[in-house]
This record gives structure tokens, sequence and C-alpha cells, in this order.
């Protein structure tokens, strides 16, 4: 028998308004599963049972009376911890904020409670979202559920793990650079980063507010569906929110993608992806093929330049808004002393973590008068070139395919040179610059370790993507498998 965990969130909404299981029952069975293997995975750095528990008895009130019934209703999920959650902690996985409760809901999570969700908890990060491994996280690495001894990915390793551990159905993370498709990729689940304004940032802590995005993990390209459409949609309280309509996600999940035109980026296949990621994705794509899909190469002749270009750019973001830590008005004080310059400096010598420093100095840097040129503006303009290879490219394609990753899982421990780490994501940054959707599922494995295969859609498409997600899984069944160490 299936065990209540194991449950898509399409199947489970559909057990729970038939009123064949409860939400109490399904939310206890993500807190034992939790309890079972969370001890092994780390993937919480908080677990809110309680409040789950509460949420679950309200949900199942909501579906016997049969009123304000939504998708997710009852439906345990995991939120990452740079999205604040009134009165419960928000820490960024930073020092600087590990004992900040925020006195207000993200946008996101109003649209949650709304259509009254379960949280279990709020899962583990590279501290402010800056890395690729979880390791960053100023609290304790996370593991992957496929082998203990490497990293989920990163930044949102914490939600990526949970959903593909089965401690919760679904989860929300942000993507900067690629933080939901590259963990996404290397936890074997489901990661979407909406276009850039498609979901409200309001109350998501800031990293680079030209890049960030909130977006979903999931186990199907169907829970996707629902878990974007629960939080897309324009926002009063963040003007970078688009107005654009969004679309009924689940009606584009057809099935069929024949004739579709989809493209390969040459540069996509750069000197040292593995060999077992390029075979696993080779296959993808003559999968796609069968399907119908018409597949062909298309140049992006900008890529090599794209993680150059976001390292200028996201760290000067960076630098902007993580100036206002400075121990005044909330997050870690250091208050040993009576010099307020001092205190300024020694609540960021001791809240921020060695990697968030790098980004703050490399940020200032490029910032500065007298770099600015050579620097910041250089790398806007390389961000437009990224942006034109697309717009070209989506002339002639509906969607573009690749690896997610050029690498596995890797080892905790096992990447220690940061540029080396900032190479994880040279096939996700360039879809943050230009500002277009992007998703991973699950493409296959390499020795026992998950692929993931990356589908990009132009500005709003989401529901191309979706639709190939959906057809691809009909004809695979990487998605179903469970991870093994655990
Ligand atoms: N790994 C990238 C970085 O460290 C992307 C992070 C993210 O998407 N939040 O900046």
């Amino acid at each position: 028998m299936t065990e209540l965990y194991e449950l898509t969130i399409h199947e489970a909404g559909t057990l729970l308004r038939q009123r064949k299981i409860s939400s109490v029952e399904l939310t206890q069975a993500h807190l034992d599963r939790i309890r079972a293997v969370d001890p092994k995975v780390k993937a919480f750095t908080l677990v809110t049972d309680e409040l789950a528990l509460q949420q679950a008895k309200e949900a199942d009130r909501r579906i016997a009376s049969g009123t304000q019934l939504a998708p997710l209703t009852g439906i345990p999920l995991a939120i990452k911890d740079v999205i604040c959650t009134k009165g419960i902690t928000t820490t960024c996985g930073s020092r600087m904020l590990e004992n900040f409760k925020p006195p207000f809901d993200a946008t996101t999570m109003k649209h949650l409670h709304a259509a009254g969700i379960v949280m279990v908890g709020k899962t583990n990060m590279d501290e402010f979202a800056m890395g690729s491994s979880t390791e960053h996280s100023a609290f304790f690495p996370t593991h992957n559920p496929w082998d203990l001894e490497r990293t989920p990915g990163g930044s949102s390793g914490g939600s990526a793990a949970t959903v593909a551990a089965g401690m919760a159905m679904g989860a929300y993370g942000s993507d900067t650079g690629g933080s939901i498709r590259q963990p996404g990729a290397l936890c074997n689940v489901l990661g979407l980063k909406p276009t850039y304004g498609r979901v409200s940032r309001y109350g998501l802590v800031a990293f680079g507010s030209s890049l960030d995005q909130i977006g979903p993990f999931a186990r199907d390209a169907h829970d996707i569906a629902l878990l974007l459409q629960a939080i897309a949609g324009p926002d009063a309280c963040d003007s970078t929110s688009s107005p654009q309509p969004v679309p009924d996600y689940s009606v584009a999940l057809t099935g069929s993608i024949k004739g579709m035109r989809i493209g390969v980026p040459e540069e996509y296949w750069v000197e040292g992806t593995q060999p077992g990621v390029v075979k696993a994705v080779r296959e993808d794509i003559e999968t796609l093929r069968t399907l119908g899909a018409q597949v062909s190469d298309v140049s992006l002749p900008s890529t090599k330049y794209g993680v150059a270009a976001y390292y200028i750019i996201a760290p000067a973001e960076a630098s902007a808004n993580l100036a206002r830590y400075d121990g005044v008005k909330y997050g870690y004080s250091y208050r040993d002393t009576d010099d307020m310059w001092e205190s300024m400096e020694k609540s960021r010598q001791y809240g921020f973590g060695q990697e968030v420093k790098r980004r703050i100095m490399l940020g200032t840097y490029a910032l500065s008068s007298g770099y600015y040129d050579a620097y910041y503006k250089q790398a806007e303009k390389v961000r437009s070139l990224i942006r034109q290879d697309f717009e070209k490219a989506f002339e002639r394609f509906d969607a573009l395919v690749s690896p997610t990753s050029p690498t596995v899982a890797f080892k905790i421990g096992e990447i220690s040179d940061p540029y080396q780490m900032y190479l994880s994501d040279v096939f996700t940054i360039p879809a943050n610059l230009a500002g277009i959707c992007g998703i991973s599922i699950p493409g296959g494995f390499s020795a026992g370790l998950p692929v993931g295969l990356q589908l990009l859609g132009n500005a709003f498409k989401e529901d191309v993507i979706l639709r190939i997600a959906h057809a691809f899984e009909k004809v695979t069944d990487y998605h179903k498998r469970w991870p093994t160490a655990i």
C-alpha cells in the first residue's frame, strides 16, 4: 500500500475532498516521516508541528463544510526560511536573523494561508540564499536523501530535500541564479523558477532584487502547476510584479507536445559537464523527439559570459540589500560597546558568514566609483546580450532544453574553491539574467544519483514548459523513484 507521504498533492487533494483521508492524518504522516528521516537529512531549521496540526484541523473543517476549498487546502508544505512568516522565525540561514520573527507574512504566505495549506516547517538554506550546496547555512548542512554524504544542492537545498524525502508534499524556495532548479535536479524533484514578476517578492528577504523569484518544488508537473497557481499574480506591495493575466496552468497539461519546437543550446554542453549527465540528457532529448517535438540546435552566443556577469550583478544588488543589517533595527546586534560605529561593525562581523561577506565586498567594489563602469555597467551590457540571445531563440522555439547542472550531487566539503561552486549555476544563471522561466525535472540517473533536465520558456510561458514536463513524465518514471539512502 502507498504510504500517505508518497502521494502527490493532486492525488491527496482528491482523497481529501472525497473524505477518504483527513488533513490531520495526512499531516501526521508527514510529521512522523520528518521525525523518522530528518535527523539524517536535516532539511528543516524549524518544524512547526503544533501549528501544522492546528491548520490541518481547520482544513478538515473547511472540507467538511465544503466552503473555501482550494486545491491546496489541507496539504502539508514546507517553506524556505527566506520567506517571511508572521510570528515564526525566519532565519535566512544566518546568525544575523537567528531570532528574527517577522511582524508580517510574505504575500506568498498570505495566498497560501487563504488556500488553507498546512505548513510543516521552515527549511534550511545557504545563508541569504548565497550558495549552491546548503553548506553555507550558519546552522548545519543539509544532506542529500539519495546519498547522505552529499549535498542536496542549494541554496534551497532544504526545500528540495523535504520533498524528495516525503517530509512535505511540496515546498517553496527562491531562485536568484539557480537555487530552485539546481537542488531540484540534485534531489530528483521538479523545481520551477517563474518568470521575473510572475510571483510577488514582497516578504521574500532580498538578495538580488532584479533576479529573485519564489517558486515551487514538487514530485510531478501537475503539482507544480497547482503550487504556482496559488501564488502567481500581481501584488500592490511589489511594483515589479506583473499585471499579465495568470492562465490556468492545469489546462496546459494536455499530454501532447506534438509539433512543439524545442531548441538545444549548443553552448550548454560545456567542458566540465560530467559524461553521465550528458548521456542522460541526450537520452531525454531523444525521448522528447519520440513524443513528436521538433528538436534542433540553437546558438546562444553570450552564454559564456553569464556566470561572470551574474557574479557582478548579484553581489552588487546584495551589497545594497544587506546594508540594512546594521544591528540597529532588527537582527543580531552587538551591544557590548558605547560606540555606534563599533556596534554596527561588530554586528556585521559576527552576524554574517564568510560567503555573505565575500559577496558584500565583491558587490561594494563593483559599485565603487572608478570601477562602476568597468564592472557593473559592463555586466549590465552582457545581461542585455543574454536577453537578446533568448529573444531571438524564442522567435524560432517554444522552449529550450539543457542539463540543469553540470554535475550530479557532490560530496559535502568537496568543493572548497568558491569559484568552482559558482560554476554549478552555469546553466541556470542565464534565465535569471534574462528574466525568463525555467524548470528542472527528473531526467535520469548517473551512477545512482539524479540528473536534472532543464526546460527554459519565454517570459510568462510557464504553461509551455509545464506541458513539456508533464508529457515527458508520462513516458518516464524517474520522478517516481524514491531516494535510497533514508
Ligand atoms: N548559487 C547561486 C549563488 O550563490 C544562486 C543562488 C540563488 O539562486 N539564490 O548566488
